[in-house]
């Protein structure tokens, strides 16, 4: 083993808007923090293109170049980073150990703030024609679509959510689903099938993105009969779904029946006193860049409240 006998006042697992606010909260109240940012850091954001929700940003920005921003802010006030995965944590004894490979990091506090990951279909097509007309957020990317024809796959709330939002921008939305039922709520359903923009198209399955530059369309098969279509568009957004990335944690914290942490009410605090959770690692439904760095702003002020408790109940206890 390797590593540092150092122990940190705070350790931030994950760099995307919620881990990086975290760092820059925490190296302002001084508290020295280190960023294990991951080998892909920057979160869902580096796969956006233009970012125009995010306040700030008048004339909007590009999802990599504001992650750059609010990391070397960060980096500015002291924060430190390491660029690779955590492989293990160990939340059962204290000081805490993070283990990324051959290194263990001790932390007194440690926030996670992992996010999520949207799910994709796994096509070639899919990847290659990312921030090209294929997007998995509608909120973000809608705008980008005033006058086009539209296709979101999925049949779930999600999916319907979007397909309903996507109706403001694109002449017309079709949403593909692969069954004929649908997961998503009855009253979802309800409001497309009234909505005139909309269309259901079941029960298709998508086997390619068409496109070379940019979507151009879909060819769909029907997972009943098989039968091929082809449908124009140039919009693709994938809602099937988000899954957080968890999984180095599951056996030691709380987590709802899908994977997301639980943090107490009004908190970032977890069942582990000391360790926060915060960003989309916790949150399924708001999911914005601005929500995420408020959350990480919770973080640290919650870490650094915590500290300064641990710090008055060691000096009782000296006394
Ligand atoms: P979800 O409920 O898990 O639905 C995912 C949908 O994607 C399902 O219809 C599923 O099809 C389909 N799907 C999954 N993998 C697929 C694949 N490889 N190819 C094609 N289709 C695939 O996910 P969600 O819609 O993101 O919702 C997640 C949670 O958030 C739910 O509890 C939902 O109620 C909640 N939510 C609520 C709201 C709201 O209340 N306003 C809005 C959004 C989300 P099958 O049905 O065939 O499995």
């Amino acid at each position: 083993m390797s590593g540092t006998d150092e122990i940190r006042d705070v350790i931030i697992i994950g760099g995307g808007p919620a881990g990086y606010t975290a760092a820059l909260y925490a190296a302002r109240a001084e508290l020295s923090p280190l960023v294990i940012e991951g080998f892909q850091w920057g979160g869902q954001l580096m796969v956006t293109s233009d970012v125009e929700n995010y306040p700030g940003y008048p004339d909007g920005v590009m999802g990599p170049e504001m992650m750059q921003d609010f990391r070397r802010q960060a980096e500015r006030f002291g924060a430190e980073f390491v660029t690779d995965d955590v492989t293990a944590v160990d939340f059962s004894q204290r000081p805490f150990r993070i283990t990324v490979h051959k290194d263990v990091h001790l932390a007194r506090t440690v926030i996670v703030a992992t996010g999520a990951s949207a799910r994709w279909l796994g096509l070639e097509s899919e990847q290659r024609l990312q921030g090209r007309g294929v997007s998995a957020c509608a909120t973000c990317d809608g705008a980008f679509f005033k006058e086009k024809e539209i296709v979101v796959v999925g049949g779930g709330d999600s999916a319907f959510e979007e397909a309903l939002f996507l109706t403001r921008f694109g002449t017309k939305v079709t949403l593909v689903h692969r069954r004929s039922d649908f997961r998503a709520s009855q009253i979802m359903v309800s409001r497309a099938r009234a909505n005139p923009k909309i269309e259901l198209l079941t029960p298709y399955a998508v086997d390619e993105v068409l496109g070379d530059i940019s979507v151009t369309g879909l060819r769909l098969r029907n997972t009943e009969t098989g039968e091929l279509r082809e449908i124009g568009a140039q919009g693709f957004f994938v809602a099937i779904g988000h899954d957080p990335n968890t999984s180095l944690f599951l056996d030691q914290l709380d987590h709802d029946e899908n994977g997301y942490l639980l943090t107490k009410p009004g908190s970032t605090e977890t069942n582990v006193p000391g360790v926060f959770a915060v960003g989309d690692v916790q949150d399924h439904i708001y999911r914005q860049a601005i929500t995420a760095a408020g959350s990480g702003c919770m973080g640290a002020l919650d870490a650094e409240r915590y500290l300064a408790e641990l710090e008055s109940e060691t000096d009782a206890v000296a006394a």
